[in-house]
């Protein structure tokens, strides 16, 4: 089985070798990429980019959005070399139309260091929040996705193993259920920080969702399969059958499965996704 996935790993990176270059980089994985960039502080700045807009279009795409609301960041070099910056999109801006061009660059007190525009507060409070807690937390993504959602509005919100998809995150959740009104403050993002601690989810009860990851391909998958293990989970209660849930040791073997290549199984599913919108809608990557 392990030979197995190498073997289709390897296949897959070959094949697309042959019309791409590869470029590695912090926020991403050392995989081939659809674009090339130089390898300098503006290359890897506007790799991110590409990649947030590629983001925040997909995940527009799978209908996990809000209106202009939620927020996804990115920590990147800065373009002129000078640091990092934040990425993230300006307010007001739907997901559908965020440019790689569009996205700001924010400092650590919030400031649009790159770009026109200014981000929405509670973008700014819930993220440098979070990082100010875990500065290792180079990708964040907030979302009201419906069935992850609704899920965090039940009494008991917690993600059941009811799906083999659920068992990818077998004790990676934190859950917040003191819902305390809009993230106006950075206090309300320490907060968050604090109760995410080492997960890879938060469920924000009443609220929504937050992923955080080391790759943005990564907190991109990490949304859709929480919202499709949701989505199972809440369709199988809504029937008022007794569920059967995976035992814990099959859900802790499949979890420890899953993540062996979990950032290859991220990459072929982003990157499908990014190849998708160069067709169906290029100007993303302006
Ligand atoms: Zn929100």
């Amino acid at each position: 089985m392990r030979g197995l996935r190498h073997l289709m790993k390897n296949c897959i990176h070959q094949s697309q070798r042959s019309s791409i270059i590869q470029t590695v980089r912090f926020f991403t994985s050392d995989s081939a990429k659809p674009y090339s960039l130089p390898n300098n502080a503006w290359g890897r700045n506007r790799a991110c980019r590409l990649e947030l807009a590629c983001a925040y279009r997909g995940l527009d795409k799978l209908e996990l959005n809000e209106g202009v609301c939620n927020h996804l960041t990115a920590m990147a070099p800065a373009a002129d070399g000078q640091g990092e910056v934040m990425l993230v999109f300006p307010y007001g801006q739907h997901w559908s139309e965020v440019q790689a061009s569009s996205i700001l660059g924010v400092d650590s007190n919030g400031s649009t260091v790159e770009g026109e525009g200014r981000p929405e507060t509670t973008a700014a409070c819930i993220h440098l929040g979070i990082r100010k807690v875990n500065p290792d937390a180079k990708i964040i993504m907030h979302t009201h996705q419906p069935w992850a959602t609704a899920m965090g509005c039940l009494e008991d919100p917690s993600m059941k193993m009811v799906h083999q998809n659920s068992t990818r995150f077998f004790q990676r959740v934190a859950y917040d259920t003191s819902y305390s009104g809009l993230a106006n403050a950075i206090e309300e993002g320490e907060r968050l920080g604090h109760l995410l601690g080492d997960k890879d989810m938060l469920v924000m009860g009443n609220h929504g969702v937050l992923a955080v990851a080391k790759t943005i391909a990564m907190a991109f998958d990490h949304l859709y399969f929480f919202e499709r293990a949701a989505q199972v989970q809440m369709l199988a209660m809504s029937t008022g059958e007794k569920v059967r849930l995976i035992s814990k040791e099959q859900s802790e073997s499949g979890c420890k499965t899953f993540w062996e290549d979990l950032q290859m199984y991220a990459d072929v599913h982003f990157y499908s996704m990014y190849r998708r919108l160069r067709n169906i809608s290029p100007d993303f990557e302006l």
